[in-house]
């Protein structure tokens, strides 16, 4: 298992992020006016969530930042039991027997949950998503209108947004050289800690946990979350892209390489 690296053009990729991000906070907080906002409950952080490495690398860069910071301001002992907490609650989720391998069900909550979201102000999309640009689901208590939803922002600029977010996600692509290392859509413990463990770790984590922890799918087309089927481009846009590396749609509505579908 070879550890990844972030590299200087990924700054641009975290700063594209942050943009899309920024438009997003702009319908939070119009959102949280509102009756049908979030309550807090951390409901929905009971998820295993599958991003695409872009993000990871993200939010790897950004904990690095905030470990040189605890070293700056309260010693290096503290900020080394700091990171070192943060990713033994990432490792442990790579034992998680009860996570579904596709995102969906757990019982555990979120490796980044901690009585509160510990990367609230970095957080993927996909959590800035709910409830704001997509409807919930039944484990969010927030109040719901005469049909049983919520009011949800639509309409051209969540469409920009999220496509903008898309873009961000194939141009970090492009800058990694489409490699599959780094064009993946994965287990967003193991995203991050790809980033954060050494080669020796990574081997000793890979021996140890199941086969489906480390299942990715291959190219930035691949991350189709509720937000990016709502509001993304359309699956003519998606399909032809992943026809260019040479990739068709299979069985379980993924794109793969046509040979292995054809196997
Ligand atoms: S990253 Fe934060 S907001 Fe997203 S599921 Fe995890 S704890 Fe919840």
């Amino acid at each position: 298992m070879t550890k990844r690296e972030i590299h200087s053009s990924d700054l641009h990729i975290f700063n594209r992020l942050e943009f899309a991000y920024n438009k997003i906070r702009v319908f939070q907080a119009n959102h949280n006016e509102t009756e049908f906002k979030c309550l807090n409950s951390g409901k929905c952080c009971k998820i295993g969530l599958k991003i695409h490495l872009a993000e990871c690398a993200h939010i790897a860069f950004r904990m690095r930042q905030e470990y040189y910071l605890r070293m700056e301001n309260e010693g290096k002992d503290s900020a080394d039991t700091w990171i070192e907490s943060r990713i033994k609650a990432l490792t442990d989720r790579m034992y998680d027997d009860s996570w579904d391998g596709d995102e969906q069900t757990t019982d555990l909550h979120c490796a980044f949950w901690d009585d509160g979201c510990t990367i609230y102000g970095y957080r993927p999309l996909v959590c800035r998503a709910y409830g704001t640009i997509i409807d919930v689901d039944v484990t969010c208590p927030r109040k719901r209108n005469d049909y049983g939803t919520i009011e949800h922002f639509a309409g051209k600029s969540v469409e920009d947004s999220v496509q903008e977010f898309q873009l961000t996600l194939k141009q970090y692509a492009e800058y990694n050289g489409k490699s599959p290392e780094y064009d993946v859509v994965i287990y967003m413990p193991l995203g991050v800690l790809s980033f954060l463990l050494d080669e020796v770790q990574l081997e000793e984590l890979y021996q140890q946990t199941k086969d489906e922890m480390w299942e990715g799918y291959e190219g930035w087309f691949n991350y189709q979350s509720t937000f990016t089927k709502l509001h993304g481009f359309k699956d003519e846009f998606i399909e032809a892209e992943a026809k260019l590396r040479g990739m068709i749609v299979n069985k379980e509505g993924k794109l793969q390489r046509e040979e292995d579908v054809n196997e």
